[in-house]
């Protein structure tokens, strides 16, 4: 009798063929259909108008029966959602900041999902782990971050900045005599929290799910995006006690940046002790260029920082880093317990005991990051942002040389904000005209650009993260700013 029994339902011939034997068969479509998208992207509408009810009915099939080729699957789901598919990781999508991917990055992140590789601890994948803490140094160092600090790979900077700011929790917790991932936040005295009224919709979220409460942060006014300082100062004075004080670097309408370093001297001097996070993002990347490390400066007089591989790093999604100057704020937040857990007294970071993220099981995100940083080097990264401050500074001198155009804000970083000024349109109509813009621009499909509100008028973000942005785009881009501003005079809505 057999240690292991096959079930009798189970056709003997059928288990004893080689699982992988179709592998290269099923995997070489993928790859095929891949490269023609790839290939094709920069001349592809970027989005393509489709209804709800349209893409709802392509994709409306009740669960199969009965197993199908796999070979083919990919072939049928591109054709049926085509349609649906937003060219985002194109050099003509400029709305958000959004990024698209390298090849490098991209292989990186097939062969990460063709290995499987489980990050979650040490034995499940050393090589792994190992990636990910190799990465996480070439990335502080990259960003002028301390080397001690610790560092975690996420899924975006929505995580990177719960991350840090669970740790931040952590530590006020502990100024105030409590653990608050081990007691919980019931009953304890509020976290306070302070910020610009800058701050990312994302961050207000994450202080949701901490228990901090979105509605908990005091919000202090910004001028042109960055925060007042003397507010910030006068607000630290009406707290008594530990504070978390949040930096935008840089917001996400214009790209301002508060002065972090000043802000790090205003929390050194608040009597009760502050711990400051950096929401980085994109802007992080601001460190790489000697044009704009300026922006930046002060970011090692951080506790920490949130940033995104899958904007500016053109990293496919999902991927995200964050770091964090105190070891053990950051791990007692996130400690993992059960009996299958056992600790080993090894010299390596193993992601099971020194837990520095809500996940447990995760994917080999270090590899990707590893692909893209080993084919761009120091200087490719370099070359990168700068090429999208190059592009951000002269479409903002278009704009501001056009008699019908103007800039909303100054070009700090990648991001140009401008607005239509058309003739004869009183405030609210201009704002209709203005975002009314931006969606024809959407529906146009040469480009995409989203609208805003910055200081309460409608406006028109173009923002540059993309590595295959060319010049020729930008010459596309002016040519589809003006035709969809003509036809919107014409528009019966805002002519007389
Ligand atoms: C994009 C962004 C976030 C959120 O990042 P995700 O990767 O979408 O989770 C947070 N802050 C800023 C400033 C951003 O630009």
């Amino acid at each position: 009798m057999s240690l292991f029994a096959v079930s009798p339902n189970v056709e003997i011939e059928q288990m004893d063929t080689d699982p992988f034997a179709d592998v290269e068969r099923v995997l070489d479509r993928a790859a095929a259909l891949a490269a023609t998208y790839l290939k094709t992207l920069p001349d592809r509408p970027v989005a393509q108008p489709v209804t709800p009810a349209e893409m709802i009915a392509a994709l409306a099939e009740p669960l199969p029966e009965r197993g199908a080729d796999p070979a083919g699957l990919v072939d049928e789901w591109f054709a049926r959602a085509e349609r649906g598919i937003v060219a985002t990781s194109g050099p003509r999508f400029l709305g958000w900041m959004i990024g698209g991917s390298t090849p490098a990055a991209l292989a990186g992140d097939w062969l990460t999902a063709a290995l499987d590789q489980n990050t979650g601890g040490w034995s499940a994948s050393p090589a792994g782990v190992q990636t990910e803490t190799v990465v996480v140094d070439w990335l502080k160092e990259l960003f002028g971050i301390p080397s001690s600090w610790a560092g975690v790979l996420t899924n975006g900077a929505t995580m990177s900045n719960l991350v840090g700011l669970a740790a931040g929790r952590q530590w006020v917790a502990a100024q105030l005599g409590f653990d608050a991932a081990r007691d919980g936040l019931g009953g304890r005295p509020a976290i306070p929290v302070v910020s610009s009224t800058e701050i990312h919709a994302s961050t207000i979220k994450s202080l949701g799910t901490l228990g901090i409460g979105r509605d908990s942060v005091q919000l202090v006014p910004a001028h042109e995006g960055r925060i007042d300082l003397a507010a910030l100062a006068h607000t630290l004075d009406t707290i008594d006690g530990p504070v978390i004080v949040v930096a935008n670097a840089g917001d996400v309408n214009t790209g301002a940046f508060d002065d972090i370093e000043a802000m790090a001297a205003i929390c050194r001097r608040h009597p009760g002790a502050a711990w400051l996070h950096v929401d980085g993002a994109f802007g992080l990347f601001a460190a790489v260029s000697p044009r704009s490390q300026h922006l930046i400066r002060g970011i090692e007089q951080a506790d920490s920082v949130g940033s995104d591989a899958h904007k500016w790093l053109n990293v496919p999604y999902d991927s995200g880093f964050a770091f964090v100057r105190d070891h053990h704020a950051l791990e007692s937040a996130f400690t993992v317990t059960a009996a299958y857990i056992h600790a080993d007294d090894a010299d390596h970071w193993n992601p099971v005991l020194q837990s520095r993220s809500p996940e447990l099981s995760r994917k080999a995100r270090g590899l990707p990051i590893w692909c893209a940083l080993k084919s761009l080097g120091r200087t490719g990264v370099q070359d990168l942002v700068e090429r999208c401050l190059g592009y951000a500074q002269e479409i903002g001198e278009w704009i501001d040389a056009h008699p019908t155009l103007e800039l909303s804000a100054p070009v700090h970083l990648n991001i140009a904000c401008f607005r239509y000024r058309p003739h004869g349109l009183d405030e609210s109509q201009s704002d209709a005209f203005n975002s009314a813009a931006a969606a024809a621009l959407q529906a146009d499909g040469r480009v995409f650009v989203t609208g805003t509100e910055w200081q309460g008028r409608q406006t028109i973000r173009i923002a540059f993260d993309n590595w295959a942005t060319r010049p020729r785009d930008l010459r596309i881009l002016e040519e589809a700013i003006l035709d969809i501003g003509q036809k919107l005079l014409d528009d019966p809505r805002f002519s007389e």
